[in-house]
C-alpha cells in the first residue's frame, strides 16, 4: 500500500491555498446593493408614469454587534474597495477548501478512510 504521492499531494494543496490566503491584503463583510429609489415628495419624478427614481445608491450593509449597519458608498468609493468585498468571498471559498483539505488530511493521518483507489 503506496500512500506517500496522495499525502503529499494534500499537503501541497493545503499549502497552495495557505499561499493563496497571504495574497489576500483586505476583506470587508457584509454585502453591496444597488439601488433606486421614491422619495416622499408627491410632485417628485420619481412619482410619474414611467417614473424617473432617485439613484443609484450603493448601500454596503453588514453585522455590528448584531445590529444590521448600512453605509452609502460613492461609486467612486465602490471601485475602491470592489476588491476587499472580492476578496471576502475569495477567503470564504479558500476556508472551505483548506477546511476539505485539512479533514482529508486527518482522515488519513487516522486511517479513518480506506482509499477508493490509487491514481
Ligand atoms: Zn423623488
Amino acid at each position: 500500500m503506496r500512500d506517500a504521492e496522495p499525502k503529499m499531494a494534500w499537503e501541497a494543496t493545503r499549502r497552495g491555498i495557505a499561499e493563496a490566503m497571504a495574497d489576500i491584503d483586505g476583506a470587508l463583510p457584509g454585502s453591496v446593493v444597488v439601488r433606486h429609489m421614491r422619495c416622499g415628495k408627491s410632485s417628485c419624478a420619481c412619482k410619474a408614469d414611467p417614473p424617473t427614481l432617485h439613484g443609484p445608491y450603493i448601500q454596503w450593509t453588514r453585522t455590528v454587534d448584531g445590529k444590521t449597519v448600512t453605509k452609502l458608498l460613492t461609486e467612486d468609493q465602490l471601485t475602491r474597495y470592489q476588491p476587499w468585498f472580492d476578496n471576502a468571498r475569495r477567503l470564504k471559498e479558500l476556508t472551505a477548501m483548506l477546511q476539505i483539505a485539512s479533514v482529508h488530511a486527518v482522515e488519513r493521518h487516522e486511517g479513518w478512510t480506506t482509499p477508493a483507489k490509487d491514481d
